[in-house]
């Protein structure tokens, strides 16, 4: 068990719906499900899911902490927001989806290898970089995740795509040498950093 799992059950003991209110983006929001299942059967990669949003907010209420937090279940929303537009409660399903996952990845029991995971974690860390997405960087390190065989295999199978997209102006293979960039990248970093340090003291995540 992770140390920041360590101190949130000992803080929350007992309590997984308080936890989640206190520590996940609206997660104060879980209490108003009135398990109808409307998210459940809109959800359009509900059948892929072992756990429906639905099924996710009644584990939380009956404390599966260990089973919710460990699931990969909310690393599968698309962000679609069928859900949300359906809800007759209005709950922010998705934002509460990305919470969960969030949260369990932040007190390091998230489920190892899960695919959404590592693309998320890529996209942030490009972003984060210049404050800007350098979609060429972001493509090549998502081809090439599993080697250069493999990502030169992508690569050659969608090379009438990729042609296409320079010869109408929307990929510049020059962005891998000088990529666009905010004007103030440093104080953007500075931002995040300074983000995250407010964050971390607010949920525990530091002593
Ligand atoms: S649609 Fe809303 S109220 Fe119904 S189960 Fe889903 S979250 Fe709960
Ligand atoms: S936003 Fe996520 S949880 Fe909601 S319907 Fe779409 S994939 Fe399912």
């Amino acid at each position: 068990m992770t140390t920041a799992n360590q101190n949130a059950v000992a803080r929350y003991k007992n309590s997984f719906l308080k936890e989640v209110e206190a520590n996940v983006e609206d997660g104060h929001m879980v209490k108003m499900c009135m398990q109808c299942g409307v998210c459940a059967g809109s959800c359009p990669l509900g059948n892929a899911w072992e756990h429906s949003p639905q099924k996710l907010f009644m584990m939380i209420r009956a404390g599966k902490r260990d089973e919710v937090l460990k699931s990969d279940s909310m690393w599968m929303c698309t962000s679609c927001y069928n859900c949300i537009s359906r809800c007759p409660r209005k709950l922010p399903i998705t934002h509460i989806m990305h919470g969960l996952a969030n949260y369990a990845y932040r007190l390091g029991i998230a489920p190892q290898g899960q695919p959404t995971q590592g693309v998320a974690r890529m996209f942030w860390d490009n972003l984060a970089k210049t404050g800007r997405i350098n979609e060429l960087k972001f493509a090549i390190d998502l081809y090439f995740k599993d080697g250069l065989a493999s990502g030169m295999q992508v690569v050659w199978n969608m090379k009438e795509d990729v042609l296409g997209l320079v010869k109408a102006n929307r990929l510049n293979l020059l962005e891998l040498f000088s990529a666009h960039e905010c004007q103030d990248k440093i104080g953007i970093q500075k931002m995040l950093a300074k983000a995250r340090e407010i964050e971390d003291r607010r949920k525990g995540f530091t002593q």
